[in-house]
């Protein structure tokens, strides 16, 4: 028998990814049947729970809502999935830096050598790596453990969801017999026939066909498709990182146009509440930021600025804007949007601490805004915001009618303005 582990590589899956993601933004949304489709009016993702009820892949949001009135049915969040996706990356390159990003849900990692370096065998270094994805996203991963990626794949395909299956050298074949041979990976269904009609209709049956036959009969992709299931290591990982286009934006157009500076500075403030509000429940930080001012006339005027500390809270951002505003605004004209857009973002434990007492503040801070989360989770999005945004939400409020001004403040007591940042001159 060969070096048992001669390469080791792993195959990290996440399970029914944008659901999976909708709860742990929203645990409420944990054991019911969630589809995620609504704005497509198909369902590209669903839970478990769905599932179980009947509900497949593609299938209209019409028909879910009459043969499974109970399912939750959401909008897709790509831009939530995609920071999971990107904090995914980065706790596995906690292990080792050769990390491939195969798709938004799905990598491959080489931890060859690492056990030397983690002190721990590569069991245990791939065990730790889904047990550290559960534990700081909140997701379930299928993980696989082997010599190369095609048996590494197969493995973290074995018991989903949340498995945990290691491919070594003794039992490469057990594994190989119980794999469809349309379900390997880089298998299509035209090249699965082909191989049906040759007899090949496990992986094990492939991997048992004499080197002549498979040369003859199939090309340079299944060849090594072939090598790797005799457990040599032919694919390479692709580790160049997959550029970062992350950000988190929030727009919102008002039902007039207003010239009314205290208004507009107002609209703008509760966009940014609403962005860092997204930004925390994606436990990120942001570094630059961009806003928007949109005329009636649709020109635009934009300010750019980079954040003196990367940061989750709105009044950091606020400040800039408000000792900037004069740079977008003009009373001679009307306004119909404003938009906020926060980019360079990094996971909140890569923040650093600088020696002018910002940790104390920034410390105070997360306090504070741990609590106005929980207060938005209970009671609903603007349960608590700062007074700056004030004039904005109470307009939304009215223009959805859902209660006048008056009821708003009294039947609504939780209503409360955190700060003041005064009028904007
Ligand atoms: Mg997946």
């Amino acid at each position: 028998m060969p070096n048992c582990w001669p390469r080791a590589i792993v195959h990290i899956d996440g399970d029914c990814f944008f659901v999976a993601c909708e709860v742990a933004k929203n645990p409420k949304l944990k054991g019911q049947p969630v589809v995620v489709g609504a704005d497509r009016g198909i369902a590209c993702a669903m839970s478990y729970e769905a599932k179980a009820l009947g509900v497949t892949r593609g299938m209209p949001v019409g028909w879910i809502r009459k043969i499974c009135p109970n399912t939750i049915i959401l909008p897709e969040d790509p831009t939530s999935y995609t920071l999971y996706s990107r904090r995914m990356y980065e706790i596995v390159r906690r292990y080792t830096p050769e990390v491939e990003e195969y798709s938004i849900d799905e990598c491959f990692a080489d931890i060859t050598g690492m056990h030397r370096v983690l002190h721990k065998p590569y069991i245990e270094i791939a065990r730790e790596i889904q047990q550290t994805l559960k534990s700081e996203l909140g997701l379930d991963f299928s993980v696989g453990l082997s010599v190369n990626k095609v048996l590494a794949k197969i493995a973290s395909k074995k018991q989903k969801p949340n498995g945990f299956t290691v491919i070594d050298w003794p039992n490469i074949s057990d594994h190989l017999q119980t794999t469809t041979i349309q379900s390997l990976w880089g298998i299509g269904s035209q090249t699965a026939r082909q191989m049906f009609k040759l007899g090949i209709k496990t992986a094990y049956d492939l991997a048992s066909k004499p080197p002549a036959e498979i040369f003859k009969s199939f090309t340079k992709p299944h060849q090594e498709i072939w090598h790797e299931l005799q457990g040599k290591f032919i694919f390479l990982l692709n580790t160049k990182s997959q550029p970062n286009k992350s950000s988190i934006s929030k727009t919102k157009t008002f039902g007039a146009t207003s010239s009314d500076q205290h208004f507009v500075y107002s609209a703008l403030s509760a966009n940014i509440e609403g962005a860092c509000s997204k930004l925390r429940k994606s436990k990120l930080l942001t570094g630059k930021v961009s806003i928007f001012l949109k005329t009636q006339q649709f020109e635009y005027s934009h300010l750019d600025f980079v954040l003196p500390w990367p940061t989750t809270n709105p009044k950091d951002i606020l400040d800039i804007c408000h000792q900037r505003f004069a740079e977008v605004f003009s009373k001679e004209k009307k306004y119909r949007a404003t938009g906020v857009t926060l980019s360079d973002l990094k996971p909140i434990n890569t923040e650093t601490l600088n020696l002018f007492g910002e940790a104390i503040r920034k410390e105070n801070n997360k306090i504070i805004y741990r609590h106005v989360d929980l207060l938005d989770h209970r009671f609903g999005a603007n349960t608590i915001f700062l007074a700056s945004s004030l004039s904005a939400i109470k307009y939304q409020k009215m223009k959805d009618k859902t209660s006048s001004l008056k009821n708003f403040l009294s039947n609504k007591k939780r209503h409360l303005g955190l700060l003041s940042l005064g009028r904007v001159n």
